[in-house]
């Protein structure tokens, strides 16, 4: 039996933008991002098949050519050289990264010191300091220790990064209240991660199952997050990135009979059923009953 995680695969923002770059290759023969739009090498494979070209940064994309921003989104800056050099923008960037970046362009403008809580090499914080207006008066944190650091303004605005967790966002806005006389918390926390973390314990722990296998690129850091939760949670886990991977471990399948499937926000759709087809298949030769 084959037993699904209820959330596995796209979120919503990530499935939005791979839908409107796929949408652009068919009506156009060369379509650009900025960066890869997703951590799956086979997703990424396909849509260049299909004519996607990646750059970079903004200045390899030629005049003229049309450029899809990923849900991660850009700093304004960039966003407008494209523009002024003629490239054709659509703004893929997902509707809760958006939020971010207003809140983030709005509380400074309004003269709040901007505290973003999150990794400042990942290309979301970037973009999201790319909407602040007054970029003296901002930084980034990456947990409560760093907020130690952080200096006495009147006004400070807590904006989080849309993966980081509930209880780091608490801990921190407590650090903060001290260093301000004013301070505002904006969650701009996503739930796709988390439903996807609580998704993978739930399969673990309402099904019996002899092990699970999970689907992701392996340098997708949220696909090795639900590994170690998995791993926490005493369960056998096949870490696969494609099919062949699946056919490479046919041992491990072995007395199997009770498989649960996850799979990370970066893993599409087409991928998961076929690796799930794969895994019926062996259950079948089995003689195990499929779901
Ligand atoms: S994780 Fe959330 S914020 Fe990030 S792209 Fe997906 S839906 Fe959007």
């Amino acid at each position: 039996m084959i037993i699904m995680a209820e959330h596995a695969g796209f979120c919503f923002g990530v499935k939005r933008a791979v839908d409107a770059i796929s949408e652009a290759l068919g009506k156009n023969s060369e379509v650009w991002t900025i960066g890869l739009p997703i951590h799956n090498p086979q997703e990424v494979s396909r849509l260049e098949a299909m004519g996607l070209r990646v750059a970079d940064n903004d200045s390899e994309i030629p005049s003229g050519a049309k450029v899809l921003i990923r849900a991660h989104g850009e700093p304004l800056e960039v966003l407008e050289r494209l523009k002024a050099r003629g490239v054709d923008v659509v703004d893929m960037t997902c509707p809760f990264v958006r939020k971010a970046q207003e809140k983030a362009a709005t509380l400074s403008r309004e003269g709040y010191h901007v505290v973003l809580l999150g990794d400042k090499n990942h290309p979301e914080i970037k973009g999201i300091l790319g909407h602040v207006v007054d970029k003296n008066n901002a930084e980034v944190i990456a947990n409560e220790n760093e907020a130690s650091s952080v200096k006495f303004h009147p006004k400070t605005a807590l904006i989080s990064q849309t993966t980081q967790r509930e209880e780091r966002l608490e801990k921190v806005a407590g650090s903060l209240v001290g260093k301000s006389q004013e301070l505002r918390v904006c969650n701009t926390i996503c739930k796709a991660t988390a439903e996807r973390q609580e998704a993978v314990r739930e399969l673990v722990r309402n099904n019996h199952l002899d092990g699970v296998v999970l689907i992701g690129g392996k340098s997708s850091a949220n696909t090795g997050k639900l590994r170690d939760i998995l791993e926490a949670e005493g369960v056998n886990v096949l870490w696969v990135e494609d099919e062949n991977e699946t056919e490479e471990n046919s041992d491990w399948f072995t007395d199997k009979t009770m498989v649960g499937i996850a799979a990370g926000a970066s893993t599409p759709e087409w991928l998961i059923h076929k690796i799930k087809n794969i895994i019926a298949a062996k259950q079948d030769s089995q003689g195990v009953l499929i779901h």
